[in-house]
């Protein structure tokens, strides 16, 4: 999508370690305007699909998937980002690791946000190894609900997760997909 692409450019910022910072539109200050047409592109992509309920992952995605959630009339349920591997009780839980941080943590959501009669559409900022969005489909296998695909604000396609995650049968829309980057050659984003 060239709006996303030409923003980029514009205002994303390489860092060494493969990370792209988007942090003055999309991440830390939102640029609200922008993300809700970037969100009615979602909506034009998967308004057939019958979503009922759009599912993220904190704290990035939070943002992002209230102002995509808008045009859908659906609620958002992020899943927390837990410390401890052995939680147990009325939760639906799955291992993620995080690409910016380095980190492990267990992602959670209460089983009462989630049930099989659900179609979901995933919302995540950047696909990059697919840690995230794995956890999330998980998640939603867990709750026998129906994942009609994955909205991705930025895809680094040459970090192959999302080839995995297509590879799982889920359908991914990226609105940028990033053929490759890096601080000396800037980013070529793929055709
Ligand atoms: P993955 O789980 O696909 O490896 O990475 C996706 C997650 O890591 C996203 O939720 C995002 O927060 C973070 N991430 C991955 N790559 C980047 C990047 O280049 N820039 C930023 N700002 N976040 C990234």
């Amino acid at each position: 999508m060239k709006l996303m692409e030409d923003r980029i450019r514009k205002d994303g910022i390489i860092e060494d370690g493969d990370v792209l910072k988007v942090g003055t539109f999309l991440n830390q200050q939102l640029d609200t305007r922008f993300i809700r047409t970037l969100g009615e592109e979602f909506y034009r992509l998967f308004k057939d699909e019958n979503v009922t309920k759009i599912l993220t992952i904190e704290a990035s995605g939070i943002g992002l998937a209230c102002l995509c959630a808008l045009p859908f009339d659906v609620p958002v349920v992020f899943a927390k980002k837990a410390k401890s591997n052995n939680m147990t009780g009325e939760i639906y839980a799955s291992s993620v690791h995080s690409f910016t941080h380095g980190t492990d943590h267990t992602a959670v959501i209460p089983k009462i946000m989630l049930s099989p009669e659900d179609r979901v559409l995933l919302i995540d900022d950047f696909l990059a190894r697919g840690q995230a969005l794995h956890a999330l489909i998980d998640l939603c296998e867990q709750a026998g609900a129906t994942i009609v695909g994955a909205g991705v604000f930025v895809e680094k396609t040459y970090q192959g997760g999302g080839a995995e995650v297509r590879g799982r049968g889920v359908r991914v829309e990226s609105l940028a997909k990033i053929k490759s980057m890096s601080v000396e050659d800037g980013i070529e984003f793929c055709d």
